[in-house]
This record gives structure tokens, C-alpha cells and sequence, in this order.
């Protein structure tokens, strides 16, 4: 059974601790009151794709046959790489929750007095969280050797990112006007700025939605 390698097992580990985080903070902002809702049914099916790739597939992968016959040869050493940068991700999301505090929620939304937040890993990057999810999509393939259940999460998340980052862009843009424009020609969606500025989705024409 997929449990019984070393590295199954350390990736299940980094699971547990990545729900532990998600749990963590789902608690700590649960008091929070909203002030605008954006849970619409393109979030919800947005977040429900998410589900499979993230813990069900993994969860066959380790402890049923079911998914065997996706399974392939994965280097020991790529397998390895793969829990540094699984390390790297976890390290990523929970300091990326610390830093967003009260602000934080897991769908897109405006906390009641929400802020603007751009300390911390804010400083470098917008979507901190975000590129913390890529890194762990690319862990879970390079550690779990199965097709599904080791690749599933960067399609599911890349429509996600790729859906969701401009409308949250132009949320903030709404909120918090030129702070967040001068905010976002700082910083990098995903990788630190290296060069100068450009718009934030959504930065040309706030009102639109
Ligand atoms: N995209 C960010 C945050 C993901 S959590 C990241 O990847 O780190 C999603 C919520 O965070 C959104 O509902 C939005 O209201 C809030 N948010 C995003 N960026 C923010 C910022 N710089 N300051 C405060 N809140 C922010």
C-alpha cells in the first residue's frame, strides 16, 4: 500500500499539517463579520474542484489499490526535492495566514473594517497564499508517483488562480483605490518584483467588476 514509502508517508504528514493550518485559521477569523460577500456558484464550484485533487485523490492514493493503475516510477531523489519544496509551502501558507490576520477568508470577500495588508511576505508578493498552493501542486506531483493523485491539483488550481486573482485584484482596487495601485506597482503577483511596475488587474477601470 502507497503508505508504506517513506516518502508517502512524509507527504501525508505535510497534509495533516497543512489542514491543521487551514483548520487553525478558519477558527480564528470565524467571528469576523463580513461586509461583502463574493461567495458566488463560480467560487463555490471553484472551491469544490479543489477538493479531489487536494485530499480525496491523495487520500486513494495512499490507502486503497484504486488509483494503481495510474501509477509510475518517480526518482527517490526527485521524490525527496519534492518534500523540500513541500516544506517550502507549508512554511509559505502559514506565514501567509499570519500576516493577512482577521483578513483572511477562504473564499473571496471583504471583512467588516477589512485592510489593507502589505507586510510581512505582503511586502514581496500579492498572493503570497497563492504561490503557496503552486508550490504545493508541484510537491504533491513530484512526491506522490501516481498521475492523479500526484499532478490533479495544478489543473485544478491553475483555473482557480487564473479565475480568481483578477477579480480579487479589482476587489482590492475597489476598496482601497490608488493604496493598492501603488501597493501592487511594489510588488509581484507570485515572485518578487525585480523590475518596475505594472497594473493590477482591473487597475485601469476599478469600477468594473
Ligand atoms: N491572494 C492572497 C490572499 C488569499 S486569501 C494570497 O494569495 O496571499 C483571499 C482573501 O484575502 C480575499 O478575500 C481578499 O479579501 C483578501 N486579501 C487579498 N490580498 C489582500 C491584502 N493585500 N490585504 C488584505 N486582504 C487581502
Amino acid at each position: 500500500m502507497g503508505i508504506m514509502q517513506v516518502p508517502n508517508a512524509v507527504f501525508l504528514v505535510g497534509l495533516v499539517v497543512q489542514c491543521a493550518i487551514r483548520y487553525h485559521f478558519v477558527q480564528r477569523t470565524k467571528s469576523e463579520k463580513k461586509s461583502v460577500r463574493q461567495l458566488d456558484r463560480l467560487e463555490k464550484i471553484l472551491l469544490a474542484a479543489m477538493f479531489p485533487p487536494v485530499l480525496l485523490l491523495p487520500l486513494l492514493y495512499l490507502f486503497t489499490p484504486l488509483l494503481s493503475f495510474a501509477d509510475y516510477h518517480l526518482a527517490s531523489l526527485i521524490r525527496w526535492a519534492g518534500a523540500v519544496v513541500m516544506v517550502a509551502s507549508l512554511w509559505l501558507f502559514w506565514r501567509s495566514h499570519v500576516d493577512l490576520g482577521q483578513n483572511w477568508s477562504v473564499s473571496l470577500e471583504l471583512r467588516e473594517n477589512h485592510q489593507l495588508v502589505s507586510h510581512g511576505v505582503y511586502r514581496w508578493v500579492r498572493h503570497p497564499m497563492y504561490a503557496s498552493i503552486w508550490l504545493w501542486g508541484l510537491a504533491q506531483g513530484m512526491m506522490l508517483a501516481n498521475w492523479f493523485a500526484g499532478w490533479s491539483v495544478i489543473p485544478a488550481f491553475a483555473a482557480m488562480y487564473f479565475i480568481r486573482m483578477p477579480r480579487e485584484e479589482r476587489l482590492m482596487c475597489e476598496q482601497f483605490g490608488d493604496g493598492y495601485r501603488e501597493y501592487a506597482r511594489r510588488t509581484g503577483r507570485l515572485f518578487p518584483r525585480l523590475t518596475k511596475a505594472a497594473e493590477p488587474a482591473g487597475g485601469r477601470d476599478p469600477g468594473s467588476s
